[in-house]
Protein backbone atom coordinates (compact mmCIF):
# COMPACT_ATOMS: atom_id res chain seq x y z
CA UNK A 1 0.00 0.00 0.00
CA UNK A 2 1.19 3.67 -0.86
CA UNK A 3 -0.26 6.45 0.24
CA UNK A 4 0.45 8.90 -2.47
CA UNK A 5 0.74 12.85 -2.12
CA UNK A 6 -1.99 14.56 -4.66
CA UNK A 7 -1.85 18.78 -4.43
CA UNK A 8 -4.93 21.32 -4.57
CA UNK A 9 -5.19 24.85 -4.54
CA UNK A 10 -2.55 26.13 -3.26
CA UNK A 11 -1.62 24.43 -0.21
CA UNK A 12 -4.20 21.53 0.37
CA UNK A 13 -3.36 18.05 0.51
CA UNK A 14 -5.35 15.05 -0.98
CA UNK A 15 -4.03 11.97 1.07
CA UNK A 16 -5.01 9.00 -1.27
CA UNK A 17 -4.63 4.75 -0.34
CA UNK A 18 -3.23 3.48 -3.45
CA UNK A 19 -3.42 -0.30 -3.63
CA UNK A 20 -3.74 -3.05 -6.37
CA UNK A 21 -5.11 -0.55 -8.77
CA UNK A 22 -7.68 0.82 -5.88
CA UNK A 23 -7.43 4.40 -4.51
CA UNK A 24 -9.05 5.37 -1.31
CA UNK A 25 -8.93 9.56 -0.86
CA UNK A 26 -9.06 11.52 2.21
CA UNK A 27 -10.89 15.44 1.61
CA UNK A 28 -10.86 15.83 -2.02
CA UNK A 29 -11.17 19.45 -2.20
CA UNK A 30 -11.26 19.63 -5.70
CA UNK A 31 -11.76 16.41 -8.12
CA UNK A 32 -9.11 17.43 -10.92
CA UNK A 33 -6.34 16.58 -9.03
CA UNK A 34 -8.27 12.97 -7.95
CA UNK A 35 -9.65 12.69 -11.65
CA UNK A 36 -5.65 13.31 -13.55
CA UNK A 37 -4.25 10.38 -11.22
CA UNK A 38 -7.37 8.14 -12.34
CA UNK A 39 -6.74 8.83 -15.89
CA UNK A 40 -3.16 8.57 -15.41
CA UNK A 41 -3.25 5.62 -13.25
CA UNK A 42 -6.08 3.76 -14.36
CA UNK A 43 -6.53 3.01 -11.05
CA UNK A 44 -10.26 2.63 -9.53
CA UNK A 45 -11.79 4.89 -6.92
CA UNK A 46 -13.18 2.61 -4.43
CA UNK A 47 -13.83 5.15 -1.17
CA UNK A 48 -13.86 8.71 -0.06
CA UNK A 49 -12.80 9.93 3.91
CA UNK A 50 -13.84 13.53 4.87
CA UNK A 51 -12.62 14.71 7.55
CA UNK A 52 -14.88 17.91 8.28
CA UNK A 53 -17.06 20.33 5.74
CA UNK A 54 -15.07 22.67 4.66
CA UNK A 55 -15.12 23.79 0.99
CA UNK A 56 -11.44 22.83 0.43
CA UNK A 57 -11.97 19.36 1.90
CA UNK A 58 -15.48 18.61 -0.02
CA UNK A 59 -15.61 20.30 -2.66
CA UNK A 60 -14.70 17.96 -5.30
CA UNK A 61 -17.46 15.45 -4.20
CA UNK A 62 -20.05 15.88 -6.50
CA UNK A 63 -17.95 14.97 -9.68
CA UNK A 64 -15.94 11.85 -8.19
CA UNK A 65 -19.37 10.32 -6.90
CA UNK A 66 -20.28 10.95 -10.07
CA UNK A 67 -17.55 7.94 -11.20
CA UNK A 68 -19.95 5.32 -9.19
CA UNK A 69 -21.88 2.69 -11.31
CA UNK A 70 -23.58 -0.03 -9.91
CA UNK A 71 -20.57 -2.44 -10.09
CA UNK A 72 -18.13 0.02 -8.72
CA UNK A 73 -19.66 1.63 -5.31
CA UNK A 74 -17.91 4.19 -3.70
CA UNK A 75 -18.10 4.63 0.05
CA UNK A 76 -18.40 8.13 1.12
CA UNK A 77 -17.08 8.27 4.79
CA UNK A 78 -17.95 12.03 6.68
CA UNK A 79 -19.21 13.24 9.75
CA UNK A 80 -22.82 12.94 10.64
CA UNK A 81 -23.16 16.45 11.64
CA UNK A 82 -22.66 18.05 8.77
CA UNK A 83 -25.44 15.98 6.76
CA UNK A 84 -22.77 16.15 3.44
CA UNK A 85 -25.46 14.84 0.86
CA UNK A 86 -22.76 12.60 -0.53
CA UNK A 87 -21.88 10.84 2.62
CA UNK A 88 -23.42 7.38 2.84
CA UNK A 89 -21.50 6.02 5.58
CA UNK A 90 -22.26 8.47 8.40
CA UNK A 91 -20.03 8.74 11.17
CA UNK A 92 -19.68 10.43 15.01
CA UNK A 93 -16.05 9.00 16.28
CA UNK A 94 -15.25 6.31 18.15
CA UNK A 95 -16.15 3.74 15.14
CA UNK A 96 -13.74 1.32 13.61
CA UNK A 97 -14.45 1.52 9.67
CA UNK A 98 -12.53 -0.88 7.03
CA UNK A 99 -11.39 -0.52 3.98
CA UNK A 100 -12.19 -4.09 2.95
CA UNK A 101 -10.18 -3.48 -0.37
CA UNK A 102 -7.29 -2.68 1.42
CA UNK A 103 -6.34 -5.60 3.28
CA UNK A 104 -4.88 -5.34 6.92
CA UNK A 105 -3.86 -1.34 6.02
CA UNK A 106 -7.67 -0.63 5.75
CA UNK A 107 -8.96 -0.42 9.07
CA UNK A 108 -9.21 2.87 10.87
CA UNK A 109 -10.65 4.58 14.19
CA UNK A 110 -12.39 7.53 13.72
CA UNK A 111 -11.75 9.67 16.51
CA UNK A 112 -14.15 13.01 16.96
CA UNK A 113 -11.84 15.90 17.19
CA UNK A 114 -14.18 18.91 17.70
CA UNK A 115 -12.92 22.52 17.71
CA UNK A 116 -11.88 23.35 13.82
CA UNK A 117 -15.51 22.37 13.10
CA UNK A 118 -18.17 20.87 15.57
CA UNK A 119 -18.21 17.43 13.45
CA UNK A 120 -14.23 16.68 12.49
CA UNK A 121 -13.02 13.64 12.40
CA UNK A 122 -9.84 12.08 12.12
CA UNK A 123 -8.99 8.30 10.67
CA UNK A 124 -5.90 6.63 12.99
CA UNK A 125 -4.25 3.32 11.42
CA UNK A 126 -0.65 2.17 13.42
CA UNK A 127 1.64 4.88 12.29
CA UNK A 128 -0.96 6.64 9.84
CA UNK A 129 -3.12 9.80 11.04
CA UNK A 130 -5.21 11.52 8.54
CA UNK A 131 -6.44 14.73 10.74
CA UNK A 132 -7.79 17.44 8.41
CA UNK A 133 -7.57 20.90 9.87
CA UNK A 134 -6.95 19.99 13.58
CA UNK A 135 -3.31 19.76 14.07
CA UNK A 136 -0.97 20.68 11.62
CA UNK A 137 2.94 20.78 11.76
CA UNK A 138 3.87 23.18 14.26
CA UNK A 139 0.42 24.53 14.57
CA UNK A 140 -3.68 23.43 14.51
CA UNK A 141 -6.61 24.44 12.54
CA UNK A 142 -8.69 27.91 13.67
CA UNK A 143 -11.85 27.50 15.84
CA UNK A 144 -14.41 28.20 13.73
CA UNK A 145 -17.35 26.51 15.71
CA UNK A 146 -15.98 25.01 18.81
CA UNK A 147 -14.29 26.44 21.93
CA UNK A 148 -10.44 26.04 23.16
CA UNK A 149 -11.55 23.54 25.89
CA UNK A 150 -12.94 21.44 22.36
CA UNK A 151 -10.17 21.61 20.83
CA UNK A 152 -7.33 21.42 23.43
CA UNK A 153 -9.12 17.84 24.22
CA UNK A 154 -9.27 16.74 20.59
CA UNK A 155 -5.33 17.73 20.39
CA UNK A 156 -5.07 16.21 23.30
CA UNK A 157 -6.41 13.00 21.94
CA UNK A 158 -4.16 13.08 18.96
CA UNK A 159 -0.98 13.63 21.02
CA UNK A 160 -1.90 10.50 23.14
CA UNK A 161 -1.19 8.19 19.69
CA UNK A 162 2.03 6.64 19.26
CA UNK A 163 5.24 8.98 18.58
CA UNK A 164 5.74 6.89 15.55
CA UNK A 165 2.59 8.06 14.07
CA UNK A 166 3.29 9.79 10.66
CA UNK A 167 0.71 13.13 11.08
CA UNK A 168 -0.90 13.80 7.52
CA UNK A 169 -3.00 16.92 7.86
CA UNK A 170 -4.29 18.86 4.84
CA UNK A 171 -2.76 21.59 4.47
CA UNK A 172 1.14 22.92 3.72
CA UNK A 173 1.07 25.20 6.16
CA UNK A 174 4.69 24.70 8.09
CA UNK A 175 6.18 27.79 6.48
CA UNK A 176 3.70 29.92 8.30
CA UNK A 177 3.62 28.09 11.41
CA UNK A 178 7.75 27.83 12.01
CA UNK A 179 7.94 31.93 12.68
CA UNK A 180 4.87 31.73 15.64
CA UNK A 181 6.27 28.52 16.91
CA UNK A 182 9.87 29.88 16.91
CA UNK A 183 8.47 33.50 18.55
CA UNK A 184 6.32 31.44 21.15
CA UNK A 185 9.24 29.57 22.64
CA UNK A 186 12.34 30.72 21.13
CA UNK A 187 14.41 28.77 23.96
CA UNK A 188 13.09 24.93 23.00
CA UNK A 189 16.36 23.32 21.60
CA UNK A 190 14.41 20.45 19.74
CA UNK A 191 12.47 23.17 17.64
CA UNK A 192 15.84 24.80 16.82
CA UNK A 193 16.82 21.88 15.26
CA UNK A 194 13.76 20.97 13.77
CA UNK A 195 13.66 24.26 12.24
CA UNK A 196 16.96 24.04 10.23
CA UNK A 197 15.62 21.03 8.51
CA UNK A 198 12.10 22.24 8.13
CA UNK A 199 12.91 26.06 6.04
CA UNK A 200 15.62 23.51 4.16
CA UNK A 201 12.68 21.87 3.11
CA UNK A 202 10.87 25.00 2.59
CA UNK A 203 13.49 27.06 0.63
CA UNK A 204 13.49 24.09 -1.52
CA UNK A 205 9.84 24.05 -2.12
CA UNK A 206 9.57 20.19 -0.69
CA UNK A 207 6.65 19.49 1.13
CA UNK A 208 7.00 19.33 5.10
CA UNK A 209 4.22 16.93 5.54
CA UNK A 210 4.20 14.38 7.13
CA UNK A 211 6.22 14.12 9.93
CA UNK A 212 5.96 12.10 12.84
CA UNK A 213 3.55 12.82 16.11
CA UNK A 214 6.54 12.37 18.19
CA UNK A 215 8.17 15.38 16.43
CA UNK A 216 5.09 17.58 17.32
CA UNK A 217 4.87 16.83 20.61
CA UNK A 218 8.52 18.44 21.16
CA UNK A 219 8.04 21.40 19.06
CA UNK A 220 4.41 22.31 18.50
CA UNK A 221 3.47 25.02 20.73
CA UNK A 222 -0.07 24.04 20.75
CA UNK A 223 0.45 20.66 22.04
CA UNK A 224 2.63 22.17 25.05
CA UNK A 225 -0.05 24.42 27.18
CA UNK A 226 1.87 22.86 30.03
CA UNK A 227 5.16 24.13 29.48
CA UNK A 228 6.70 26.75 31.91
CA UNK A 229 8.16 28.56 28.89
CA UNK A 230 5.27 28.37 26.86
CA UNK A 231 2.79 29.57 29.84
CA UNK A 232 5.13 32.36 30.21
CA UNK A 233 5.44 33.45 26.58
CA UNK A 234 1.41 33.27 26.45
CA UNK A 235 1.13 35.37 29.59
CA UNK A 236 3.47 37.83 27.85
CA UNK A 237 1.46 38.17 24.72
CA UNK A 238 -2.01 38.36 27.43
CA UNK A 239 -0.51 41.16 29.62
CA UNK A 240 0.68 43.52 25.83
CA UNK A 241 -2.48 43.01 24.97
CA UNK A 242 -4.19 43.91 28.14
CA UNK A 243 -5.92 40.50 28.22
CA UNK A 244 -6.57 38.21 31.52
CA UNK A 245 -2.99 36.70 32.18
CA UNK A 246 -4.42 34.39 35.24
CA UNK A 247 -4.04 31.24 32.52
CA UNK A 248 -4.43 28.45 35.06
CA UNK A 249 -5.18 25.60 33.22
CA UNK A 250 -3.76 24.23 29.64
CA UNK A 251 -7.12 25.48 28.42
CA UNK A 252 -6.56 28.85 29.53
CA UNK A 253 -2.72 28.62 27.79
CA UNK A 254 -3.99 26.91 24.81
CA UNK A 255 -6.67 29.90 24.24
CA UNK A 256 -4.25 32.50 24.84
CA UNK A 257 -1.62 31.08 22.04
CA UNK A 258 -4.64 30.31 19.40
CA UNK A 259 -6.14 34.48 20.17
CA UNK A 260 -2.16 35.38 19.81
CA UNK A 261 -2.08 33.05 16.54
CA UNK A 262 -4.76 34.55 14.96
CA UNK A 263 -3.61 38.36 14.74
CA UNK A 264 -0.05 37.17 13.85
CA UNK A 265 1.66 38.73 11.43
CA UNK A 266 5.15 36.40 10.50
CA UNK A 267 8.38 38.41 9.85
CA UNK A 268 9.55 37.85 6.20
CA UNK A 269 11.52 34.30 6.15
ZN1 LIG B 1 -11.18 23.54 7.35
FE1 LIG C 1 -8.86 23.35 5.12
Amino acid sequence: MEILRLRAFTDNYIWSLRHNGLLAVVDPGESGPVLDHLAQSGDRLVAILLTHHHDDHIGGLADLVALEDEKNPITVFGPAANHIPQVNRALQGGETIVLPEFGDEGAFQVIAVPGHTLGHLAYYRPGTLFCGDTLFLLGCGRLFEGSPAQMWQSLSALAALPADTQVYCAHEYTYMNLPFALAVEPGNPQLQARSVKLKEKISLGIATVPDTLGDELVTNVFLRPTQPEVIAAARRYRSETGGDTTLATPTEVFAALREWRNGYKPPTI
